[in-house]
């Protein structure tokens, strides 16, 4: 694919950054037919992309706003995905529990109004639940004071994972999808966009692209293209953190996830089973300068570790944390400095240059979002109308499934060539750690298969090793080092600088 890069005269879309919306968008595009390159300064998903709450879902709390569209939309987003792509999206029973006399009557509607706004897309019917019957699904919960719940569904899935089979979707269909490949600049002739400037990072070498569109895609770093374009460009985001904590599994049992609709700060936070532990979440903090890797704040930790332990079979401490994920959600300005407050819906505009910018929106979203900008890019561009088709596309992979604990399901039909891979060297079957449900096999698949380049790309994304167990990832390092060496022929220098650039990073998924 990198050898593409210099020999195609013109692109028709060139999407910059490889997040849940970049993906989409070269998905989209290349379905449809068109000439498609897609470039990634870091690793796919390696930005917001990865360090989502891991639902596929409508969004009680913007049901609770009000914001009916946004609901609607992503009920509808989140029944195609779980169609389109049954070996990533499953579905997961929720517990609301209610400790207010209103509580109880209020969820209970909401939530069937939720079902009926999925239609015939629902996951399964919400129920009103008795005191009793919330602490069967919920033991954890505090029974002092708890008066029933509502259980209700919604879809999960691996996020990095989704976007590897986006961009091998896309690349599927034709597209040419390249990580470490950043955009340092825009091409223009008569004042229009026309192109772009691109360094590709791991061999250290420049080329300029020609592109008929050019699609911005770059999430918390929408400012960064804006300015390339203009200088004088008014910013658009407003980025704002949320983290997460990991405990094992022992902490919520039950297997269904528990949703707090209003902490004492009116904030939402989940608790939610995932790769056999949980995820704890989240927050929403203002942030003024996006990084691409982002450490949560104490007292961010300090507010979920508080408000967590009121819902968990017992109160977790700090050497519980398995791991500490933060990601930032770049949010469309609006006219209120408390970020919780603003959209969730995504934003285009098109600058007088022709660089067309998409921002904001979610991941259940992503298709949705590159329907509605590749319409505008299609015309803004002059392209041949061609229909979008991936309301019914099915993702890299497709496999129907039923087993979600089966090792190895969320690859779907590749499962059975990593399998193939075990065939031919049995120890490839080991795990990489006792602690961690990875084996070696994956980590050769995704270096020959899923453009891994990294140690980093290996345990944190197509792996989850760092955001399940940071400790465990961190000792597992110099192995997935050593195997992705030996497939990529690189020395023992190169293995030690891996594990020390892995290790920078890991650190911050661990308490101070
Ligand atoms: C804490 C949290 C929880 C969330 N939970 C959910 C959830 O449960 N469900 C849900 O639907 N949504 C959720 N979201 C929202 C969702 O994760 C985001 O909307 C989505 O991931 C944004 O994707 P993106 O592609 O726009 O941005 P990103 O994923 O950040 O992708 C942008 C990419 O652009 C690349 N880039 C930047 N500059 C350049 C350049 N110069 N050249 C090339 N590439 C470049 C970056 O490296 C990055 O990979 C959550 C968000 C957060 C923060």
């Amino acid at each position: 694919m990198i050898q593409q890069l210099d020999s195609i005269p013109e692109w028709d879309i060139c999407i910059i950054g490889g997040g849940a919306t970049g993906l989409g968008i070269a998905v989209d595009a290349a379905s449809r037919g068109y000439k498609t390159l897609l470039l990634e300064k870091y690793d796919f998903a390696k930005g917001t992309s990865s360090k989502s709450t891991k639902l596929v879902h409508g969004g009680v709390r913007y049901l609770q706003q009000g914001n009916i569209k946004l609901v609607m939309e992503a009920l509808k987003e989140r029944g195609l995905l779980k169609k389109n792509a049954p070996h990533l999206v499953k579905n997961q029973s929720f517990v609301i529990p209610n400790y207010k006399w209103w509580e109880h009557p209020f969820y209970g509607v909401g939530l069937k109004v939720y079902d009926w706004m999925a239609g015939s897309l629902g996951l399964g019917p919400s129920q009103f639940l008795n005191k009793e019957e919330t602490l069967e699904l919920a033991p954890t919960l505090d029974p002092d004071g708890l008066r029933g719940g509502v259980l209700y569904h919604d879809g999960q899935f691996d996020d990095a994972r989704l976007a590897i089979h986006l961009a091998m979707t896309a690349a599927d269909h034709g597209a040419t999808v390249i990580n470490y490949c950043s955009v340092e600049g825009l091409l223009k002739a008569n004042d229009k966009v026309c192109g772009v400037i691109v360094k590709d990072v791991l061999r250290n070498s420049i080329s300029e692209i020609k592109a008929k569109a050019v699609i911005n895609a770059t999430g918390v770093f929408t400012d960064s293209i804006l300015k390339m374009d203009d200088a004088d460009a008014e910013t658009l985001v407003t980025p704002s953190q949320g983290i997460h904590l990991v405990f094992d599994k022992e902490f919520l049992p039950a297997g269904n996830a528990i949703m707090i609709p209003k902490t004492d700060d009116g904030r939402v936070l989940f608790a939610v089973p995932w790769h056999n532990k949980i995820i704890v979440g989240t927050t929403d903090t203002p942030v003024d300068h996006p990084t691409e890797e982002p450490v949560a704040l104490e007292k961010e930790i300090e507010f979920v570790m508080k408000h967590i332990a009121r819902y968990l079979s017992k109160d977790p401490s700090y050497v519980d944390i398995r791991s500490i994920f933060a990601g930032l959600r770049p949010l469309v300005k609006g006219n209120t400095k408390v970020t919780a407050a603003l959209s969730r819906d995504h934003h285009i505009s098109v600058s007088d240059s022709e660089l067309i910018t998409i921002t904001g929106g979610k991941w259940t979203t992503y298709r949705k979002m590159a329907e509605d900008v590749m319409e505008i890019a299609i015309h803004k561009a002059g392209l041949p109308e061609k229909e979008c088709i991936t309301n019914a596309l099915p993702i890299h992979g497709y496999k129907e499934t039923e087993d979600y604990n089966e090792p190895l399901y969320y690859y779907g039909t590749d499962k059975k060539k990593i399998e193939a891979l075990i065939a031919t060297d049995r120890s490839l079957g080991d795990l990489i750690h006792p602690s961690l449900p990875f084996i070696k096999a994956e980590i050769v698949w995704a270096v020959q298969n899923e453009m891994c380049m990294t140690a980093e790309d290996a345990l944190s994304r197509r792996t989850r090793a760092l955001l399940l167990d940071a400790r465990a990832a961190i000792e597992a390092a110099p192995l997935i080092a050593s195997i992705i060496a030996k497939e990529l022929n690189k020395d023992e220098t190169w293995i030690k600088m891996q594990v020390e650039d892995f290790n920078t990073i890991a650190k911050n998924y661990l308490p101070a």
